[in-house]
């Protein structure tokens, strides 16, 4: 198995949404590779390196001279600061940006800056970082990698695309629960064969366990997730299905929460608490509601608002 197969198969939705924006040559300036240490950021960030710089494919090939310089971390043009070994300070910041300045004369190349532990940073470092990552002039692609997100300056985190890293280990459990979201919703859409790994199934799963695992304690945030999950595809039929898939399985569990049945004791223990603290009857009116607006002319947004608003008034009520 090639290196770029293995990381596709095991983050696929990160691995889609890089290569679109590989394809059609829209990076943005800096990404945010957010995920528990293992899930691979680290190697992704260095295929990323490989493929701004590559000439001889879409992703780097990681066998020509350049792709070996990037993964050896001696391409002049790449600048690396590890917080994992002592906190990183404006000096380390102003440095890297030195560096790029004296390399920027007459060169053409990509210039590419990767930050491990991006967390452990001192605020006036932060802030130097937030200067250079706002200097619209310079042709600077940034990766920071951090298992802590949340220890991050929200202005640096806003500056950033960020992606979501799945922890690596628990892709492929819960086998039982994938067969009966299958038998009960994505039959229709996947083969037996592909559908574990495919990336609108694993869109679909993502909401639909975000919803169930969030919705009760914080409806907010956890529609605020769920809705950016769905909508994360550039292709608008791809939305559509999964989107699709994501009210018909909540249809499901709330039938499933009403009539005490489901797949296993932890799925039903927590349809048993929605029915014990919800209005599970109105919630299901209210999902069916909007899976009945779902056509192929809709405005995606404002139906997962209109649903947000509607979930939010049964929880209120
Ligand atoms: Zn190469």
């Amino acid at each position: 198995m090639s290196s770029l197969t293995f990381l596709q198969q095991k983050q696929p939705v990160v691995f889609k949404i890089l290569d679109n924006s590989l394809k059609a040559n829209k990076l943005a300036h800096a990404y945010l590779f957010a995920g528990e240490k293992g899930s691979l950021q680290q190697e992704f960030a260095m295929k990323l390196a490989q493929s701004l710089v590559c000439e001889k494919g879409i992703w780097g090939c990681g066998e020509c001279d350049v792709c070996l310089q990037i993964k050896h971390e001696t391409y002049v043009d790449l600048q690396v600061l590890d917080g994992g070994y002592s906190v990183i300070k404006k000096a380390d910041v102003l440095a890297l940006q030195n560096q790029f300045s004296m390399t920027a004369l007459g060169s053409v190349s990509s210039k590419i800056f990767m930050i491990k532990n991006a967390h452990n940073m001192t605020a006036s470092a932060a802030n130097a970082l937030l200067k250079f990552l706002e200097e619209p002039s310079n042709a600077v692609t940034g990766i920071l990698i951090s298992d802590q997100t949340g220890n991050l300056l929200p202005t640096i985190k806003s500056r950033c695309t960020e992606l979501n890293f799945r922890p690596v280990k628990s892709l492929g459990d819960n086998l039982s629960r994938d067969q009966y979201y299958y038998h009960k919703v994505a039959h229709h859409r996947f083969s037996k064969e592909e559908y574990i790994e495919h990336v609108d199934y694993i869109r679909f799963k993502t909401s639909f366990e975000t919803f169930v695992k969030y919705f009760m304690s914080d409806p907010d945030y956890a529609m605020l997730r769920v809705s950016k999950e769905l909508l994360s595809d550039s292709d608008r039929q791809a939305n559509h299905d999964v989107i699709q898939l994501f009210m018909d399985m909540l249809i499901v569990f709330f039938n499933d929460a009403l009539s005490h049945s489901g797949h296993d004791e932890m799925y039903k223990a927590m349809a048993a608490s929605y029915l014990e603290k919800l209005n599970v009857p109105r919630l299901l009116e209210v999902v069916l509601e909007s899976k009945g607006k779902l056509n192929n002319s809709i405005n995606h947004p404002l139906l997962l608002d209109q649903l947000t608003y509607n979930l939010r008034r049964v929880m209120y009520a």
